[in-house]
């Protein structure tokens, strides 16, 4: 379907806004019926009440997972017919696609653009390379002795509580579930409370693509209380998180506080773009640049947040940078054309905000930007902000504004640029521009990050390619081969053969 006004409207007027909680198979709303305002960062208004998932719908909701786990009819099925189930869920994404992306539109703010052309596909894609990857894997015979067959096989962990973040809705929920369900595993979907919407609609399309009742459930709620209880389930094998850091922590003492259950953290960053004076096309870098912090409201875990410049380019780069977020401003997030839409929410906003202002308080330059705009609309919306003169020791080089804002610093040499890369607690990304190959794989193999760009930040999201952390942005990875061990146990079966 073509993404126009008038598809638009036309979906938006007959849309359906999901409000319950999905447990074995069915909408319910939560036991006490308590409900949360759901309120839209476009225009500020409530778009409906979301029941609030609690300690006794959590309860319920584990037991129907462990129930489905147990009773195999998932997680006993050969990795082919799970393999169709999944491929039909798929068709259904696509099929019900730009209700989907209103949904995350109207909940987050983002652009319709945005969720149509970049969140869908590639939600999609995720859900049919995991379909596709999962009948063509081998489990392996170890080389022992004569005496002795060591089988080394794979099973699912068991019930799996995916918890997501509200910068990509759909798209972090469908990294954490396809891999989860793909390997046989019951799925606990908790969405972050400022967008359930999509993860709540997406409930109906596995059942309607054939998967067994309780395998997969979506608690709508809060991070103190659901999420929070959810980690101190005792039933509950594993947990996969998408998150701040600040949460991320609080996900392991959860799991040293219960049952010891397995943790998968992809938490935030403040990453660095390295651009070196020998960087072969300022103009694309530039372009790059721009969109690694500007793009998706700067609500991205591995933003190019910190620009880093050689020192005698550094003029003519910012200025690049600077001309080009002119046509990076926030607009209506309906409209197909606007490059980005509101901030998530009036918390976001002023946490944006407050950081601007520290960052004049610490001396740093502010060359474009700096404001909270439309406020006319009653919504959420902050300039695209650049600041120079920055020091890597400030706090709006250190912490993770997750807004619109980029810091710039400058640096002499390669040693100096690493030096100032590797200067943070994060580790999620970095990008590097340069035409010298050697320096750039020396670059590559001195940051410690999980994902290094050369010559390019972000350009392409791939399935196929592990994304996650070094030092506190992560454990574990989502994405690749690699994001199937968070959901695994490893069986050492020893054979004697006599
Ligand atoms: P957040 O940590 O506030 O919330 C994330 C999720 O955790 C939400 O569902 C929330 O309800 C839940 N939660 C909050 N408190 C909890 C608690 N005490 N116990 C259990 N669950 C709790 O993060 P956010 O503001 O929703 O998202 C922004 C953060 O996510 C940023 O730091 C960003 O970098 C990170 N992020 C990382 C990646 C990645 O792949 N590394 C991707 C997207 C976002």
């Amino acid at each position: 379907m073509k993404l126009s006004y008038e598809n638009i409207n036309k979906i938006k007027s007959s849309l359906i806004y999901p409000s319950h909680l999905f447990i074995d198979g069915k909408y319910q709303k939560s036991i006490n019926e308590k409900s949360f305002d759901n309120i839209s960062p476009i225009d500020g208004k409530i778009i409906n009440k979301i029941y609030f998932a609690q300690q006794e719908d959590i309860d319920i909701t584990v037991s129907k997972a462990r129930k489905a786990f147990n009773n195999g009819y998932w997680s006993n099925l050969p990795p082919g017919e799970r393999k169709k189930i999944l491929l039909k869920f798929a068709t259904l994404l696509e099929r019900d696609r730009l209700e989907l992306s209103l949904l995350d539109t109207i909940d987050m703010g983002k652009t319709i653009n945005d969720t149509y052309n970049a969140d869908l596909p590639t939600s999609i894609d995720n859900v049919e390379w995991y379909a596709e990857i999962i009948d063509k894997i081998f489990d392996d015979i170890s080389p022992s002795s004569k005496q002795y067959m060591g089988l080394i096989t794979k099973e699912p962990i068991g019930v799996v509580a995916a918890i997501v973040p509200w910068n990509y809705p759909l798209w972090m929920a469908i990294w954490k579930i396809a891999p989860a369900l793909i390997t046989g595993n019951s799925v606990i979907l908790k969405p972050a409370e400022q967008s359930p919407m999509s993860a709540i609609k997406i409930g109906a399309l596995l059942s309607e693509a054939g998967l067994p009742d309780g395998v997969f459930s979506v608690l709508p709620g809060d991070g103190p209380i659901t999420g929070k209880s959810l980690c101190l389930h005792n039933d509950i094998d594993c947990v996969a998180f998408t998150g701040s850091g600040e949460v991320g922590k609080l996900v392991l003492e959860y799991s040293g506080q219960s049952n010891m259950k397995r943790v998968q953290l992809e938490c935030g960053g403040k990453s660095p773009n390295i651009i070196f004076s020998d960087c072969h096309d300022l103009d694309a870098a530039a372009e790059a640049s721009a969109y690694a912090i500007f793009g998706n409201q700067g609500e991205v875990c591995s933003a190019g947040s910190r620009l880093i410049v050689q020192k005698e380019i550094e003029n003519e780069f910012i200025n690049k940078v600077a001309k080009l977020s002119k046509n990076m401003q926030p607009d209506d997030p309906f409209n197909p054309k606007s490059f980005a839409g509101a901030i998530v929410n009036t918390e976001q906003l002023d946490k944006i905000n407050k950081y601007v202002n520290i960052g004049k308080e610490e001396g740093a330059n502010v060359e474009v930007g700096g404001n909270i705009t439309m406020k006319e609309t009653g919504g959420c919306y902050f300039e695209p902000t650049i600041f120079k003169n920055v020091k890597n020791n400030m706090k709006i080089a250190q912490e993770e504004i997750f807004g619109p804002v980029l810091t710039t610093l400058t640096f002499s040499n390669f040693e100096e640029a690493i030096s100032i890369a590797n200067d943070t607690e994060y580790g999620l990304a970095a990008g590097v521009w340069t035409k010298d190959i050697n320096k750039a794989i020396r670059a590559s193999r001195e940051i410690r990050a999980g994902t290094v760009y050369i010559n390019n930040y972000e350009e392409g999201v791939d399935s196929t390619i592990p994304l996650g952390g070094y030092k506190q942005s992560g454990i574990g990875r989502d994405n690749g081969y690699q994001a199937l061990e968070n959901y695994l146990q490893v069986k050492s079966t020893w054979i004697k053969i006599t």
